[in-house]
């Protein structure tokens, strides 16, 4: 480390952790980030599908995703960097949310109007116009691909909700890249290959981090960002006791096809597809990403170490979301080999974030982002400041919730919403949907 002691350590320099850096930077603190990986987004957030889409089942989560929209089609003047770098890019190709009993339209829409997030609703026939080749049958519940019923006749016809912002972010990676540059232009230092073995405290305070090599941080804030570690780094700091939501690192796999009669432009929107249990997102050159949005037929991936999980598709569930997605667009070809990626993310029990001080002062949580949240990571970096900020000062966030006004939307956020504490009950949240 470069200075003497910093005002704030934050673990991880995913997406999260380096959102959470440059706003705690742009706060006058002085930052340390460890990070164990060899550069800025290279855990969850290197799998990411990167859809930036709006529709949660809360306002909180919609009002959310709306404002970060509004930070990544703005990315440059969101960084702010003061030298050229190459940057990551929004494309906004719209997004196709199929009907599903899942989600009830009229409950998304209500959502959607409060927050302002433009939409269209579009019956059956509108579908067939505006996504050429797509097949608008009912087919719900999802099956799994080898079931009898999988490729039984549609009982009924579908409609949806298309917010024509949406869209998706190129290299999810490079995002993460992008907020350690503009964080490292304030002074924030990254640590990289570097592990943080345990959370020191004094009394009910934290103090700082130690790492593998024996190096001590002192720092009267501390930032848990690590991704699906999260829950282990708790446990190192021995917090978790009040918490109503617990988290599990969950493996999920993303594929790459190739887009339909060689479109090389692209596929048009991002559709969402709980209906079959898929969705499916343009990608450059031609190419389509397929994943899944955890239908109950398939078994979840629990696991137990972040680190054991196979990086690698797997056949099995290549065939299950690529022949999910060609029931919807016949016109989708499946090939014998297994391209794409696998990653882990750690799924809270509503999968809804948790963003939060914890018991242990000057100890907080970003985590829990349930394969939901890189779309919201330049906005969770200014919950972060703002909870810092407040907390630090005497503000009592667990009996009066710190709220966040939008800067582009006016929206206020209950931060409240993503609590450590708040009941988790039969209405929440239980797919990556959030
Ligand atoms: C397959 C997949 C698809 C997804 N698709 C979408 C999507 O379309 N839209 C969307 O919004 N979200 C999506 N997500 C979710 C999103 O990518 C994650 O919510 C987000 O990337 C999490 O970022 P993070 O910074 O919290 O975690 P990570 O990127 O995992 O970063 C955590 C970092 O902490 C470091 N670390 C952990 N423990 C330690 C330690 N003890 N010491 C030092 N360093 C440590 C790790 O090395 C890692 O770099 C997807 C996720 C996956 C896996």
């Amino acid at each position: 480390m470069t200075g003497g002691q910093p005002d704030a350590v934050v673990v991880g320099a995913g997406v999260i952790g380096a959102a959470v850096a440059l706003e705690l930077a742009r706060t006058g603190r002085q930052v340390v980030v460890v990070d164990k990986a060899g550069a800025a987004g290279h855990g969850s957030t290197s799998a990411s599908s990167a859809i930036i889409r709006f529709n949660y089942s809360t306002f909180d989560g919609v009002a959310t995703a709306w404002e970060a929209h509004h930070l990544w089609a703005s990315w440059p003047d969101h960084l702010r960097l003061g030298t050229r770098r190459l940057l990551a890019a929004f494309h906004r190709t719209g997004a196709v949310l199929l009907d599903s009993p899942a989600a009830a339209p009229a409950d998304v829409t209500a959502l959607f109007e409060r927050a302002g997030v433009p939409y269209e609703r579009w019956d059956a026939p509108t579908l067939r116009r505006r996504l050429p080749g797509i097949d608008t049958g009912r087919y719900w519940p999802p099956k799994p691909v080898d079931d009898d019923g999988f490729f039984s006749p549609a009982a009924g016809e579908l409609g949806a909700l298309f917010t024509p912002d949406a869209g998706f972010v190129d290299d999810p990676q490079l995002a993460a890249r992008n907020l350690a540059d503009a964080a490292g232009e304030l002074r924030a230092e990254f640590l990289f290959h570097r592990t943080v073995v345990a959370v020191e405290r004094h009394a009910d305070r934290v103090t700082g981090v130690r790492l593998a090599d024996g190096t001590r941080i002192s720092a009267p804030v501390v930032v848990n960002a690590a991704g699906p570690w999260s829950g282990g780094l708790n446990r190192l700091a021995g917090v978790g006791d009040d918490f109503t939501v617990g988290v599990r690192p969950l493996r999920e796999e993303v594929h790459q096809i190739a887009a339909p009669g060689g479109r090389t432009a692209g596929f048009g929107p991002v559709v969402a597809d709980v209906d079959l249990g898929t969705y499916l997102r343009p990608a450059t050159a031609g190419r389509l990403l397929v994943g899944g949005t955890q239908p109950a037929c398939d078994p979840p991936e629990w696991v137990d170490d972040p680190d054991e999980a196979d990086p690698r598709p797997t056949a099995h569930r290549f065939r299950a979301q690529v022949t999910r997605a060609a029931r919807r667009f016949p016109e989708i070809g499946i090939p014998n080999r297994p391209v794409g990626v696998a990653g882990v993310y750690d799924v809270a029990d509503d999968w809804t974030p948790i963003y939060d001080r914890t018991a242990l002062d000057g100890y907080y949580v970003a985590m829990g982002t349930s394969g939901n949240q890189f779309k919201n990571a330049p906005l969770v970096g200014r919950f972060l400041a703002t909870l810092v900020d407040l907390v630090e000062a005497g503000h009592d966030h667990d009996h009066d919730p710190v709220h966040h006004r939008g800067e582009h939307t006016g929206n206020v956020v209950d931060l409240g919403a993503f609590s450590r504490r708040r009941p988790v009950g039969p209405g929440s949240a239980r797919t990556v949907m959030g």
